[in-house]
């Protein structure tokens, strides 16, 4: 994966930047503010305006290292560009996926080391992770909501540096899953995620800078998936509907 922008500068929403290349429906910039989906994370949101109006973003595809925004339509696009990300669906991505490396850490701390072996966020403040904890007791995985909003509560930095791949593969725990972990960037380093004090682990995902921005998380659903697998459901508790 090439070095992401929004890695970098998640808190930036809005670019101005220009058109380097263009087929109908779809466009390539000179810098994109948006994260274009991967480990479990889905697309950001939004919109380009140019000169001509403004188009819906549905969707990313790259192609070798030039990443096409897929637009809604097929305007054929010039020229500058203001690439706009959808606040709130940024928000809700950088919560939830805040709040699974939380869940993460406890599950890994709770059941020897146990890993991920799945994690799919929804645009609806809800995330699913599955863990490999053979035979757990899944009363033992609920207990664990309230010292995750324990962490949410205390306000602790968010924060991630670049290891070599040898390294991170050479000390326990750092990659907790093959289909959560990002791949190596060009020089061959790896984005490690760290909760300070808590957890850390690689991911290429978007991570709010402090957990106290996060709404409090709650443990939804525990089912089991086969013998070894827990699927754990958690939700945004600001998002969820009244029950
Ligand atoms: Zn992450």
């Amino acid at each position: 994966m090439a070095h992401l922008f929004c890695h970098d500068h998640p808190e930036t929403l809005e670019l101005e930047t220009i058109v380097v290349d263009a087929r109908p429906g779809r466009v390539a910039l000179g810098q994109s503010p948006f994260y274009p989906g991967g480990g479990g994370q889905p697309p950001d949101r939004g919109m380009l305006r140019w000169q001509g109006g403004e188009v819906a973003v549905t969707g990313f595809e790259y192609d070798g290292d030039m990443l096409w925004h897929l637009l809604a339509g097929q305007a054929e696009l010039t020229g500058a560009v203001v690439a706009a990300v959808d606040p709130g669906f940024r928000s809700i991505m950088r919560q939830l996926h805040t709040g699974t490396h939380i869940l993460n850490a406890f599950v890994h701390q709770s059941f020897d080391g146990a890993l991920v072996t799945g994690v799919q966020m929804a645009g609806d403040g809800t995330a699913r992770m599955d863990f490999d904890v053979p035979g757990a007791d899944n009363d033992k995985i609920r207990v664990l909501e309230p010292a995750i909003n324990e962490v949410i509560a205390n306000d602790i930095a968010v924060v991630f540096d670049y290891v070599p791949m040898a390294e991170a593969q050479s000390q326990h725990g750092l990659i907790r899953s093959r289909s959560v972990a990002p791949p190596p960037t060009p020089d061959g380093r790896i984005r490690i995620v760290e909760i300070v004090g808590l957890d850390r682990q690689a991911c290429g995902g978007m991570h709010l800078a402090s957990t106290g921005a996060s709404a409090p998380i709650k443990i939804l659903k525990i089912d089991n998936k086969g013998r070894h697998n827990r699927r754990v459901r958690i939700g945004l508790a600001g998002l969820l509907p009244s029950p």
